[in-house]
């Protein structure tokens, strides 16, 4: 029996190194401080993020025919497809 060595893993274990090497040197280089910043902007940016489409949510209104929920510049509903300009 020979055995044949795994190139797969061995491949496998070369890119994770080649990935990994840097972001953990990065995070070491950074330190606690990195660690706060980092989750800081993660945070940030969820709560941009949250609010845009907060701010985008009520921009709907609802059939004068069904009462379906639809966007403002449909012209017909998306439920019962009746034009959507109130008589
Ligand atoms: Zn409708």
């Amino acid at each position: 029996m020979t055995e044949y060595p795994s190139l797969g893993g061995e491949l496998l274990k070369g890119v994770l190194a080649v990935v990994a090497l840097p972001v953990v040197v990065l995070l070491l280089l950074l330190g606690p401080f990195g660690w706060l910043t980092l989750g800081a902007a993660v945070l940030l940016a969820g709560v941009i993020r949250g609010r845009e489409s907060s701010e985008r949510a009520p921009e709907r209104t609802n059939c004068p025919h069904c009462g379906a929920r639809n966007d403002v510049d449909a012209t017909v509903c998306s439920y019962c497809e009746e034009p959507m300009d109130a008589a």
